[in-house]
C-alpha cells in the first residue's frame, strides 16, 4: 500500500448525534465487571475459550449456492451463538475471536484467487440498516471487518477495512423467507462507492443463500465492473448440508 494518490479506507468514528454511544459505553462497562461465561459453549473463564477456538479452527467453509463466498464456521455451532452474542447482546469482548476468524476465511478466498503478492485487499462490510445499528449501539459489521483486517496484515496480507456499501432502503427481515424471496427483498437495496485497484471482498457475520453478500457484490460491480469475492464468520447451512455435503477445501 505505498500509492500516495490512493483513497484511505475509511475508519470507525464514534457518532455522538446517535444516542447508541450511550449504550456502547455500558456495554462496555459491563464487560469489565460481569464475570465472563463463553459465548460458544457457557463455560465459566472468558468470553471465548480455547475449546471453542480449538473447534472452529482449520480450513473455512465453501458455502454453497454463494459463488467465491467462504465462511470460517457453521452458525449451529459455537462459532453461530458467539455471532448472536457479539451481535444482539453486545459481548464487545468477542470482536477479536470473531474478526480473527473471519480472517481465517478471507486468507482461504484470497488462497482460491491466487491473489498476487502485495495486492491490496479490501474488506467491504455488509452495512447494517440505520436502526439496527442505533439499536446495538454500535457498527459491529465494520469493527469485525476492522479486526480481520489488522488479523491480515499481521499475517502480511495488505488487508484494510473499506466501507464502499451503502442502504438505499431498507429490506425487510429475511427471517422465513426462501432463497428467491430473499433475493427479491435485498435486490437493489445497497449501492457501492469506488474502491482503490485490489481484491474486493465483501464480508458479513452470517450468510443463509448469500442473498445479502450477492446483493453486496451487484452494488459494487455497479461502480466499475469489478468482481467481489465474499467471506463470512459463519453459514447458517440448509440441513441438507450439514453432513458430508459441507465442503472444507
Ligand atoms: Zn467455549
Amino acid at each position: 500500500m505505498s500509492g500516495s494518490a490512493r483513497p484511505r479506507p475509511s475508519s470507525p468514528r464514534p457518532d455522538a448525534s446517535e444516542p447508541g454511544w450511550l449504550v456502547e459505553v455500558g456495554r462496555a462497562a459491563l464487560d469489565l465487571v460481569v464475570p465472563q461465561r463463553c459465548a460458544g459453549c457457557g463455560h465459566p473463564g472468558r468470553a471465548w475459550c480455547t475449546s471453542c477456538a480449538a473447534l472452529c479452527a482449520g480450513p473455512s467453509l465453501v458455502v454453497a449456492g454463494a459463488a467465491g463466498c467462504r465462511a470460517a464456521a457453521l452458525h449451529s455451532g459455537p462459532a453461530g451463538r458467539a455471532v448472536v452474542a457479539f451481535k444482539d447482546q453486545g459481548t464487545r469482548r468477542l470482536a477479536a475471536p470473531l474478526g480473527d476468524l473471519l480472517a481465517g476465511a478471507v486468507l482461504d478466498v484470497v488462497a482460491d484467487l491466487e491473489l498476487a503478492s502485495g495486492e491490496p485487499v479490501w474488506l467491504v462490510p455488509i452495512p447494517a440498516r440505520r436502526s439496527a445499528r442505533r439499536a446495538r449501539g454500535a457498527d459491529h459489521m465494520g469493527v469485525l471487518a476492522a479486526r480481520a483486517a489488522r488479523r491480515l496484515r499481521s499475517l502480511g496480507v495488505a488487508a484494510h477495512r473499506c466501507a464502499a456499501l451503502g442502504h438505499v432502503r431498507d429490506s425487510l427481515d429475511q427471517v422465513g423467507l426462501d432463497r428467491a424471496q430473499r433475493q427479491a427483498n435485498v435486490t437493489g437495496t445497497l449501492r457501492g462507492a469506488p474502491v482503490p485497484p485490489g481484491l474486493l471482498v465483501v464480508v458479513d457475520d452470517v450468510t443463509t443463500t448469500g442473498a445479502t453478500l450477492a446483493e453486496g457484490i451487484r452494488a459494487l460491480r455497479a461502480v466499475d465492473g469489478r468482481t467481489a469475492a465474499a467471506a463470512t464468520v459463519t453459514w447458517a447451512a440448509p440441513r441438507r448440508h450439514l453432513a458430508s455435503e459441507v465442503r472444507r477445501d
